[in-house]
């Protein structure tokens, strides 16, 4: 391209002798001749400074520089050369106006070449790849809340021992929540203080128990269920209480059960979600709807019945109620006391979790702390 422009310039100048190398000197003297000359000699740095400016450029900012550094209306190489034909004589003006706009198409062709070249080198860039050295982000996974994973995994165990899941409504009536339970009017457990009444004879269950009795009036017997759900007692808030928590409760009603059956089934449970080596201790108590009635201790998790702070120097740790199916209760659900017996026992879900987890306040299951969550 180059050659070609530079071609042009000297036939131009071929056809007129003042601006030629070898042309005559003009009539009106050296100066207008130098004018001429000098003219020529400017294209011919502009071009070649061109040249080398370009061989430069890799970008798109470089070039839009270059661009104005030549062609730009005020300050560009090639409009002060343009400038300077106005000082030029009549003689020599065509021939360098003509030169000087063969220069200004030759920069405008060599500024396109290079705007493509420039373009074509930003296409070839590499995208940017991914480092593949970088360690991985983890997704965030969710996981079961630590409460349904001791749930499930009681429900697992029982479900071996030949237990099914039953459940029930959670506001309840009179019947279910007490009277069926044998638990007269008169009784503490009825306070207002201590239960979430929703109308006179409707209320939040405070116990599981109430399952128990929908489940025997709808089943004849046997039953062999588990029953996990919420509860909800006026309790204050601490490190041990919660006003809803979660129970499990037990009942097997058959011909024959015994106390014998209460006693291996719960320390079968005991030792397969306590750890095996996991001691019962039965201790005499009363619940009204069953007779005779226990309290359950497991030997201390933490001390292994040495005694510790945590199981206050006893060894033991207390875990659930129990008790034979008060014949009671079982008349009033139809069933004839004299052909089946059965038991039924229940705890606290939160309670056992606590005690095998190591953890010491129950607020935290409810806290949403995902520095606790995620410890299980
Ligand atoms: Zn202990």
């Amino acid at each position: 391209m180059a050659a070609v422009f530079a071609a042009m310039w000297f036939k131009g100048s071929g056809r007129n002798p003042s601006l030629g190398p070898e042309g005559p000197p003009s009539p009106r003297g050296e100066g207008r001749n130098i004018n001429g000359e000098a003219v020529k000699d400017e294209i011919a740095k502009v071009r070649a400074e061109l040249e080398a400016r370009l061989a430069q450029v890799l970008d798109a900012a470089a070039l839009e520089a270059a661009r104005v550094e030549f062609l730009g209306r005020t300050g560009g190489k090639v409009q002060a050369l343009m400038d300077r034909l106005g000082k030029l004589s009549k003689e020599e003006k065509p021939a360098a106006g003509k030169a000087v706009n063969e220069l200004k198409a030759f920069v405008t062709a060599l500024l396109a070449a290079a705007k493509e070249r420039v373009a074509a080198l930003e296409q070839a860039k590499p995208a940017v790849r991914p480092d593949v050295t970088l360690p991985g982000r983890r997704p965030r996974t969710g996981r079961l809340h630590p409460i349904t994973q001791a749930r499930n995994e009681m429900v697992e165990i029982f479900s071996q021992l030949g237990f099914a899941v039953a459940e029930g409504p959670e506001i309840e009536d009179d019947w279910h929540n007490f009277v069926a339970l044998n638990i007269p009017p008169e009784h503490p457990a009825r306070d207002p203080l201590d239960n979430y009444y929703i109308r006179d004879n409707l209320l939040l269950r405070t116990q599981t128990s109430t399952v128990q009795i929908r489940v025997m009036e709808q089943t004849p017997p046997p039953v062999r269920v588990i029953m996990p759900g919420r509860v909800y007692r006026p309790d204050t808030v601490d490190a041990g209480h919660s006003n809803m928590f979660h129970q499990l409760e037990g009942l097997w009603v058959e011909e024959g059960v015994t106390f014998a059956h209460l006693k291996s089934v719960l320390a079968m449970f005991v030792e397969a979600f306590f750890g095996a080596g996991t001691k019962t201790r039965f201790r005499p108590s009363f619940f009204p709807f069953t007779e005779p009635s226990a309290e359950v201790d497991l030997s201390c998790l933490l001390c292994g019945g040495q005694g510790c702070a945590a199981c206050k120097r006893t060894g033991w740790m207390e875990i659930l109620g129990c008790g034979l199916v008060d014949p009671a209760v079982l008349k009033g659900v139809g069933y004839d006391p004299e052909a089946v017996t059965g038991f039924a026992f229940g705890f606290g879900i939160e309670r056992a979790a606590m005690l095998k987890y190591g953890v010491r306040d129950i607020r935290l299951f409810y806290e949403n702390e995902l520095r606790f969550l995620e410890q299980f």
